[in-house]
């Protein structure tokens, strides 16, 4: 891409006149303007969700599913209108395979004690990546423990891409499950999850995909990337915390057993047994979250107006541009340097404690993260106790990315 079309794009995606829709983002830290480079753990949230949300408590909380009374009806159909909007945001077939979940992490631990329990036994493998976030490695570890079976993974190389000739021979006659992220949340390493899939299949193996660092950045659709299983958290995606989503195939749902038991889940209770109810309350025991499921639909109707095509061309120059500040800072390497990247810059400087880092910049009202990204096998593969993380969001602009350049400049000053 030339520098001309480049800028052309920049000034095309009206990136300040979404930034000005999250309350949050006009505030000021330690006495500066925001600059908040965290997404990658959490996001902002427009007026349009946190509206949604208060809506919901304000003029339609009532229980779901079995009230008779209209309040609990208005609630029940936004709560369901809701999935329905999940569902085209996927373009999975039909709502009902659609799961509310508590986030990424629910989603993962529910296929794990479902689908894992009642398929893998003792000599059967599970099959991840050496990038995986701990909550797609620990999930199998602990149903591996449960079973007999063991866990495989396919590892990085120096980029930190997947190293694909050894996902092609771990993936064997005793896999029965793949699980991968779509992106690295410690590197931003976009896998190629459709190979991945179809490597799978290919063997007649399930493939479960983490989405939660790509939902917000590029679209997604099921049918097309023929995934089985596909998590993700609204809270990465402009909606509120405790609510997610899993979608998976039917025919894989309809077969699994439920994994909590409790209210809303069963079709019939006594005492000497229970019978379960369709999809996809099967597998949602209890009261949900349900103004987080009306916030995420309404973060879903959001996303959609501002064009994820558009937030995926625009999130890929800032990235450019990002690189570009940060290779001249003296003594930063760049951790991760995968030829298909998502917004992620993740770093160390020589010298300098990635904490150390975070906190300078913190000073200056630059909000990073620094750690292992519950990603530690990513810090071990790399050699590095932890990175200096800063990830980009559609409402990010170049000020943001001068200004960690300008802090970090500051930081290398002061401490180098
Ligand atoms: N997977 C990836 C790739 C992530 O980045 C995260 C969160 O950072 C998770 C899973 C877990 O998400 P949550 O904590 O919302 O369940």
């Amino acid at each position: 891409m030339t520098i001309a079309t480049y800028s052309a794009h920049q000034q095309d995606f009206p990136a300040a006149r979404w930034r000005a829709e999250f309350p949050l983002l006009q505030r000021s830290v330690r006495g500066q303007p925001l600059a908040y480079l965290d997404n990658a753990a959490t996001t902002q949230k427009p007026q349009a969700v946190i509206d949604a949300e208060a809506r919901y408590y304000r003029e339609i909380n009532a229980n779901i599913h079995r009230g008779v009374h209209w309040l609990s009806e208005q609630a029940t159909a936004a709560h369901e209108g809701a999935r329905e909007r999940v569902r085209r945001f996927l373009n999975a077939r039909e709502a009902a395979e659609i799961i509310f979940v508590r986030g990424t992490t629910e989603a993962i631990n529910l296929v794990a004690q479902s689908y894992g329990r009642a398929n893998l036994g003792p000599g059967d493998e599970v099959l991840i990546t050496g990038l995986e976030h701990h909550s797609n490695i620990v999930p199998w570890q602990m149903v591996c423990a449960q079973t007999g079976a063991t866990l495989k993974v396919a590892t990085l190389d120096d980029t930190g891409s997947v190293r694909m000739d050894e996902f092609r021979r771990l993936l064997g006659a005793r896999t029965r499950l793949v699980a991968v992220a779509h992106v690295s949340n410690a590197l931003g390493t976009v896998n190629p999850v459709r190979e991945m899939i179809d490597l799978a299949h290919a063997q007649g193996v399930p493939v479960l995909v983490d989405g939660a660092q790509a939902v917000a950045h590029t679209p997604v659709d099921v049918q097309a990337l023929d995934c089985d299983f596909y998590a993700f958290s609204g809270h990465k995606l402009y909606a509120p915390t405790g609510i997610g989503a899993l979608y998976g195939r039917r025919a894989l749902l309809d077969a699994m057993p439920p994994w909590q038991g409790g209210g809303d889940m069963i079709r019939t209770v006594s005492f000497e047994g229970s019978t379960w109810n369709d999809l996809p309350y099967k597998f949602e025991a209890g009261t949900p979250h349900i103004a987080g499921a009306i916030g995420l639909g309404a973060a879903i109707e959001y996303l959609g107006e501002v064009g994820l095509e558009a937030v995926a061309a625009y999130e890929h120059e800032l990235l450019i541009y990002g690189t570009a500040l940060l290779q001249e800072i003296p003594g930063l390497r760049m951790i991760g340097t995968a030829a298909h990247k998502a917004g992620i810059l993740s770093f160390v400087i020589d010298g300098l404690h990635a904490h150390d880092i975070g906190t300078v910049l913190d000073t200056e009202g630059v909000a990073i993260r620094a750690g292992h990204h519950c990603a530690m096998p990513v810090m071990e593969h790399f050699g590095v106790p932890a990175t200096a993380r800063a990830s980009l969001a559609f409402y990010n602009t170049r000020e943001d990315l001068d200004r960690l350049a300008q802090a970090l400049r500051r930081a290398v000053e002061m401490f180098v």
